[in-house]
């Protein structure tokens, strides 16, 4: 009996040691390297099993060959707005100041696609916005973009060919490398916004329609998402949102959320709002700073000034990390960062 409990104890103390070692790493791709800048969106996050998931490619890319990227498997969109498919990239590394990075146009296809297209990437998102940048991606590839296959509820990563997953809210796609016990869950959740489709990326037609009155096309509801990782890591990812309930029902309570990465935008989100979605609703361990709208940052520190400063006061129990591009976090399955911050 004696001997039972003691093999019992030394087999948590391994599992222990393993578990520590396995952390998801975070990697914020902003439009200057050590500081967390206006237009920053693009986040990078790798699994313990080797998946990669480039969450939002923003407008801080250089192009879809930017050396921060390397292996990208899978794709993340939120919604369509230019600053997050990608209708603009940097025009060089740094270029322009950290309030105002300096763009130029991603072309007529937009970021979302040449990178998926580059990389070779499984594409998850809702349909309506998967068809529109799987028929970017053909513009560019030649070749169509199908359903990712699916082996047993997941898809095996990386993929044979660039494909599209079957989405719409609530539906969930696991990304799995092969040798993996387990995959990266991918679920869209809701997002209290809007998601017009960047004019830049319409064809001729459409944007003359839409132009003489004023109006969009919207490619379906805006989105989060909510990705469990193998280690337990569960990221709340929340896109572009105002508050709403849901980020307690579904995120909080089914999902349990043990870290955010969340939107500041001024025309989004208040600061009030933000911190009541932290403390109240959703009540992860952390929350990543993200879409901050103005150099939040000098020096790598953090501005007094800044909008994240007056939100970090508010916050109880939930500690804030700032997204400083280039900086790799990691995370452990209990939404703690424990390197990098
Ligand atoms: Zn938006
Ligand atoms: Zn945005």
């Amino acid at each position: 009996m004696k001997l039972v409990s003691l093999g019992a104890s030394c087999m948590l103390a391994s599992f222990a040691s393993i578990a520590t070692a396995q952390n998801v790493k975070i990697t914020p791709l902003g439009s200057h390297d050590g500081e967390l800048c206006a237009s920053d969106r693009a986040t990078l996050f790798e699994d313990p099993t080797g998946v990669r998931i480039l969450y939002d490619v923003g407008q801080t890319l250089t192009g879809a060959d930017d050396p921060r990227l390397g292996t990208v498997h899978v794709v993340l969109l939120s919604h369509a707005h230019g600053d997050h498919i990608g209708d603009r990239k940097l025009k060089a590394a740094g270029a322009g100041s950290c309030g105002a990075p300096e763009t130029v146009s991603a072309g007529a296809n937009g970021m979302t696609a040449e990178v998926a297209a580059a990389k070779g990437a499984a594409i998850a998102m809702t349909t309506d916005m998967g068809v529109f940048v799987a028929t970017k991606i053909q513009k560019i590839t030649g070749k169509p973009v199908g359903l990712c296959p699916q082996t047993g509820g997941a898809t095996i990563v990386p993929v044979a060919a660039v494909c599209r997953s079957n989405t719409h809210l609530g539906a969930a796609f696991v990304a799995k490398t092969a040798n993996a016990a387990q995959g990266v869950e991918i679920t869209i959740v809701y997002a209290s916004h809007a998601n017009n489709v960047a004019p830049s990326l319409l064809s001729d037609a459409q944007r003359a329609l839409h132009d003489a009155d004023g109006s969009g096309l919207a490619l379906g509801p805006p989105t989060g998402f909510v990705v469990k990782f193998t280690n337990g890591l569960t990221a709340y990812l929340s896109g572009d949102t105002g508050i709403h309930s849901e980020m307690k029902t579904v995120v909080h309570d089914y999902h349990k959320a043990n870290l955010a990465q969340f939107n500041l935008g001024t025309s989004a989100i208040t600061v009030n709002s933000v911190a009541y979605a932290m403390n109240d609703l959703v009540r992860p361990a952390s929350v990543i700073y993200s879409h901050v709208n103005e150099a939040v940052t000098e020096g790598g520190k953090l501005k007094p000034t800044a909008r994240a400063a007056a939100i970090s006061k508010l916050l109880k129990g939930v500690t804030p990390q700032l997204a400083i591009s280039g900086r790799t976090m990691e995370f452990d399955g209990a939404g703690k960062c424990v390197a990098g911050c």
